[in-house]
């Protein structure tokens, strides 16, 4: 199984060396789809890659260090009334999040996909897109 994180780095655990902590404690895949830290913290959101135990260990080895985790699921939500289907968010979306279908040639939204990078929600018209993370 898979599942997205958000953790976040203060000044203390910021040096700890958390992918191969992942990799080599927990027998984990771990992917950085973003990142964005200085010198006193920063926060990255990762896809963790393996058993459903040993992902919930990870967890908890993070929490342990001081690493705050946010399970990030349905992060990302389309207000369905205020979308238009215009498609700047499939031209603007990193991650193909967001796609036409061929057939009716609306506008679908996979939040699996959703790095949480925020694009969309500038490039939006009509402001539809809600991100929390
Ligand atoms: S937040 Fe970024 S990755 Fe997620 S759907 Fe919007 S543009 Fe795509
Ligand atoms: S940019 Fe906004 S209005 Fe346009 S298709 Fe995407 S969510 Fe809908």
């Amino acid at each position: 199984m898979d599942r997205k994180y958000k953790l976040v780095f203060n000044d203390h655990n910021l040096q700890e060396s958390i992918t191969y902590a992942l990799v080599t404690k927990f027998d984990l895949e771990p992917s950085v789809l973003r990142a964005e830290i200085d010198d006193n913290g920063g926060m990255m959101i990762v896809r963790l890659r393996g058993s459903e135990e040993s992902i919930d260990n990870s967890v908890g080895y993070l929490n342990e260090i001081g690493v705050e985790t946010v399970l990030l699921n349905k992060h990302i939500y389309r207000d369905m009334d205020k979308c238009i289907d215009c498609g700047s968010c499939v031209s603007i979306c990193p991650a193909r999040a967001f796609s036409i279908d061929k057939e009716t040639w609306d506008i679908d939204l996979n939040f699996e996909r959703c790095i949480a990078c925020g694009s969309c929600l500038t490039a939006c018209p009509t402001h539809a897109v809600t991100l929390t993370i």
